[in-house]
């Protein structure tokens, strides 16, 4: 079965800014070596280097679970299995703990019996169960069986020194926390002060949903964030400037009027309303978690 969507298009909002670095960024993984390095940053097809989405998001989500489990009311599973609810009870058990209105657990962290539970349901069935259990950031970032409601572009580079650097690392040994005698190695990094187009949808968001987005958007705004590898020699420190948000709210009486805008429009600035002050968006937002 495909993961599940199941609403038409209620809202939608678009973040729209750079992300700027203090510090050199090293996302790691590259197929493309064009520096003969021990570990080559990611590039695109044309030899520049480019934040993949995934790892945005990947950074962003850690980030709003590590902040969520405080938030007294949220509930994030932080995707870390639970072994302790089920440990050492039959199949039947397992599936009456899964039936039970009050059990307290996230279908992502239990996956193991929630796929054996989900065999015969219908699809109903399914989604009830899934918007009365899934927790928090499952349900905004997504899970293996609702599809993510916020999408992270990749990021393409605007502003950079046009040429990426090598750097050497030396293979610490954990024991003595020494340097381990000829082990060294070397990674390229995008030089500090580059900057990266950033895109982040969100699509039809309850409260809680863009409470925690703005909670995440606030943290790189706030230059706390970091981005891709060896974060522990400080690479990666980054924050989100000129942020622009865009909003179609078709839950109004101008409903009609904002989605012609939206359908006969081709620019998202041009189909979507702008937040005027989104510093105080983003603040209200996450207030009204509390
Ligand atoms: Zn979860």
């Amino acid at each position: 079965m495909s993961k599940l969507n199941k609403r038409g298009l209620t809202s939608k909002y678009l973040f729209k800014g750079r992300l700027k670095f203090k510090t050199a960024l090293h996302v790691g993984g590259g197929k493309i070596n064009v520096t003969n390095t021990d570990n080559p940053i990611v590039r695109t097809p044309e030899g520049f280097p480019f934040i993949p989405g995934s790892s945005f998001k990947g950074a962003f989500r850690s980030m709003v679970e590590k902040l969520a489990v405080s938030i007294p009311g949220l509930r994030t599973c932080q995707l870390i299995e639970d072994e302790e609810s089920f440990k050492g009870k039959s199949d039947e058990e397992c599936l009456r703990i899964i039936e039970n209105k009050d059990a307290d657990y996230c279908p992502t962290a239990i996956h193991k019996e929630f796929a054996k539970w989900k065999q015969n349901k219908t699809e109903t069935e399914l989604i009830t169960m899934l918007e009365d259990k899934l927790c928090n950031t499952c349900t905004l970032f997504g899970s293996p069986y609702m599809a993510s409601k916020i999408t992270f572009h990749d990021l393409k580079i605007g502003d950079w020194a046009g040429v990426t650097q090598i750097r050497d690392g030396v293979v610490i040994d954990r024991d003595s926390e020494r340097a381990k005698d000829r082990l060294k190695y070397d990674f390229e990094v995008v030089p500090p002060d580059a900057a990266f187009d950033m895109e982040i949808w969100l699509e039809n968001p309850n409260p809680t949903d863009m409470g925690l987005t703005c909670i995440g958007l606030n943290e790189f705004l706030s230059e706390m964030a970091y981005l891709g590898g060896i974060k522990s020699r400080g690479l990666g420190n980054c924050r989100i400037k000129d942020l622009e948000i865009y909003e179609l709210n078709l839950e109004t009486d101008k409903k009609e009027e904002r989605l012609m805008k939206y359908l006969t429009h081709t620019k998202p600035e041009d189909k979507m309303e702008n937040i005027s002050d989104p510093s105080h968006f983003i603040q209200t937002q996450i207030e009204a978690l509390f």
